[in-house]
């Protein structure tokens, strides 16, 4: 047995901020001592044979969970330049991603969507040590309608029957997550922003089928109408939420719908529009979406619909080595750097169903070091001095 002492340091998570010692045995955090300042107490522990950390009042928090990604893309100006990448060099795209991604402090990620198995394939890699990155949660295929966004890594079903067969599918493939396409997307050139794709009865016939393995199931939706019909169905999350309104957002409110903004996507494109590689259209509809955006925030907000935290990396300009900046950009919104702090971990865990995201015994050790505040300083994040990832270094992952 491996046992790492953490002493000196502030632990601060959802739960707040303390001066605490944690002891972690191999991929487990075991105790977490509160440190009494006056009498020294908690900062004695002392296990046999464990390795020493001093923080020097440095901040442990936990390690940061993506609730949406593609490993399989490059962040290139244009994701579809990889319809006809080979399923091999999709996996060597993947792998780099994953270690960028953990060196990055991210020790958990959800792929929403990789054909031939590369995400769920992924998932055993890591967890089996062949690749360093973070824990993997993969949805194998997302579910699109024929010709409907993304279609070219779906699995393309029409008709309640055949969407329940498709969900059956990713299950037995050993899916965490099914993931749905509710709407167009945003980029996609000459389709309405956000139209509805799969139909009220599509979308819950997938709840249900998903509901026999208990897994959550995520529906990619901008329009405001893909969005009320994800929620009626009972979909676990909405992704992106770009054009969601006041009723939207007082639904999912209401029903307890996760919502996965991924501001880092639609940033990625119109941040970078003098890059003068994304086409001017698609600039444009990314222009008019970001308004939307900050007003789906107010609405979000002011509702209380539980913010879970995702980029989308892999799409345009959105790089896993840069996930952490998705939490400026939710203060940037609105919510407060303890609250991007809580959607980034706790929030993103629960919806995941993974036993992370705080400081705990019982919990893995999901682990960053980071020299400043984090819910005093958001940019805390952007270079973490240490990252344990299930009770290992990262550097000594691979
Ligand atoms: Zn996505």
């Amino acid at each position: 047995m491996t046992t790492h002492v953490f002493r000196g340091g502030v632990v601060v998570d959802a739960d707040g901020a303390r001066e605490a010692t944690v002891v972690v045995e191999d991929d487990r955090i075991t105790q977490v001592a509160p440190v009494d300042s006056d009498t020294g107490h908690g900062d004695d522990l002392d296990p046999d044979g464990a390795e020493v950390h001093h923080l020097d009042g440095a901040y442990l928090a936990p390690g940061l969970v993506d609730a949406h990604v593609h490993l399989m893309m490059d962040a290139g100006p244009d994701p579809a330049a990889n319809v006809d990448a080979s399923t091999a060099s999709l996996t060597y795209q993947a792998t780099r991603n994953l270690r960028d991604a953990v060196e990055a402090g991210v020790t958990t990620v959800r792929d929403l969507g990789a054909p031939d198995g590369i995400a769920l394939d992924a998932r055993a890699a890591v967890a089996d040590g062949t690749v360093a990155g973070p824990r993997v949660h993969a949805c194998g295929q997302n579910v699109v309608m024929t010709g409907g966004h993304g279609h070219w890594f779906g699995r393309e079903a029409d008709g309640p029957a055949e969407v329940r067969k498709a969900v059956r599918e990713q299950l037995k493939a050993g899916a965490d997550v099914v993931k749905c396409m509710a709407t167009g997307g945003v980029l996609t050139e000459g389709a309405q922003t956000g139209a509805p794709e799969l139909t009220p009865d599509e979308l819950a016939a997938l709840v249900d089928a998903a509901s026999a393995k208990n897994v959550p199931t995520a529906a990619h939706a901008h329009g405001t109408r893909g969005i009320e019909n994800a929620v009626a169905a009972g979909i676990t999350s909405v992704e992106h939420g770009t054009y969601m309104d006041e009723n939207a957002a007082q639904m999912m409110a209401d029903a307890g719908t996760y919502w996965v903004p991924t501001a880092s996507a639609v940033h990625g494109i119109v941040d970078n529009a003098d890059a003068g590689t994304i086409p001017e259209w698609a600039v444009e509809k990314g222009e008019h979406a970001l308004e939307a955006f900050a007003e789906a925030f107010e609405h979000a907000l002011a509702a209380g619909v539980t913010v879970a935290m995702g980029t989308d990396a892999g799409t345009p300009y959105n790089r896993f080595a840069d996930i952490p900046q998705e939490l400026e950009l939710l203060v940037e919104y609105g919510l407060t750097p303890a609250e991007a702090l809580t959607a980034a971990t706790r929030n993103a865990a629960d919806l995941l169903g993974v036993d992370a995201g705080r400081i705990a015994p019982g919990l893995a050790a999901d682990l960053v070091v980071l020299s400043a505040d984090p819910t005093d300083d958001v940019t805390a994040w952007r270079h973490p001095d240490r990252v344990v990832a299930r009770g290992r270094f990262v550097s000594n992952m691979a």
